[in-house]
């Protein structure tokens, strides 16, 4: 071989290897595991839908209403659910990049989220209810919560809402990665109101003895679905079909009452 030919194969070489390598390092939990697993994407500080519990989860350690519908999703794919538990803000973001196959995280379909995802049909219709003290009289609709202070979880649809559409001033927005951290400071006197999904606040109000109001008017209907990579129809169209399956059966109606009447930590 001569000098010329055997420093192009020894070039090659390397860079195949580099490819090879740069590929194990790149690929995703999503990508290596996607012949017998099925990544969610969640944040399981959501309750009913997604909390941590040691008294006998769902799978792994995570139990809740979404747990179970992916459990089935998994199971009718013939996989196995692998959960990742993650801030909520970054779910998006995690589903268009691969890092997990489809984000459960009772995530309201959102234009703006429409841009970067593509969103299964919907499973639950749920609203904004704000969560404040037991003798507060002073909140009973959504405008009056402009001169108080606020508590919202950063990235969902509660932030916006408090900052956007009613205009709340930055300086008594308080935002939180976890709803429970908020709920503790209405519970102190830190925060006059906490704006968060109807079944979750009202789930926490009563835990903490609390109370959620409701605001129609305010609060538009906010319908729920499973965000997977745009363009990943084949994922979807099984997402789809057992939603189907477990709407039509009432499945999905019974894991809301089996959920509402149980202690969720
Ligand atoms: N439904 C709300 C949203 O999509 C909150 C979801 C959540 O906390 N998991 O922003």
């Amino acid at each position: 071989m001569n000098k010329k030919l055997f420093k192009s194969v020894v070039l090659g070489a390397a860079a195949v290897m580099s490819v090879a390598v740069l590929a194990g390092c790149g690929s995703s939990p999503a990508e290596q595991t996607a012949s017998n697993k099925l990544v969610m994407g969640t944040n399981a500080q959501f309750p009913p839908f997604e909390f941590t519990t040691t008294n006998n989860p769902l799978v792994e350690t995570f139990d809740g209403i979404d747990v179970a519908i992916a459990k089935k999703i998994a199971e009718d794919n013939g996989k196995e659910l692998t959960i990742v538990d993650q801030e909520f803000e970054g779910l998006v973001a995690a589903v268009s990049t691969g890092k997990v196959d489809m984000a459960v995280a009772g995530m309201t379909v959102t234009p703006d989220r429409q841009q970067s995802v593509d969103f299964s049909d919907t499973y639950y219709t749920a609203t904004q209810v704000m969560v404040v003290a037991p003798d507060n009289t002073s909140i009973q609709k959504a405008s009056d919560l402009v001169d108080k202070k606020v508590g919202v979880v950063l990235g969902y649809t509660g932030d916006n809402i408090v900052t956007d559409d009613l205009q709340v001033p930055e300086a008594n927005i308080q935002r939180a990665n976890r709803a429970l951290d908020i709920i503790q400071d209405v519970k102190n006197g830190k925060l006059d109101a906490v704006v968060v999904d109807s079944y979750t606040g009202k789930a926490l109000a009563e835990k903490n003895g609390l109370k959620a109001i409701e605001d129609p008017e305010a609060f538009e209907a906010e319908e729920y679905a499973i965000a997977v990579k745009k363009g990943n129809t084949e994922l979807l169209e099984q997402i789809n079909k057992v939603l189907k399956e477990m709407k039509e059966s009432g499945e999905i109606e019974q894991l809301a009452e089996k959920y509402n009447t149980m202690d969720v930590e």
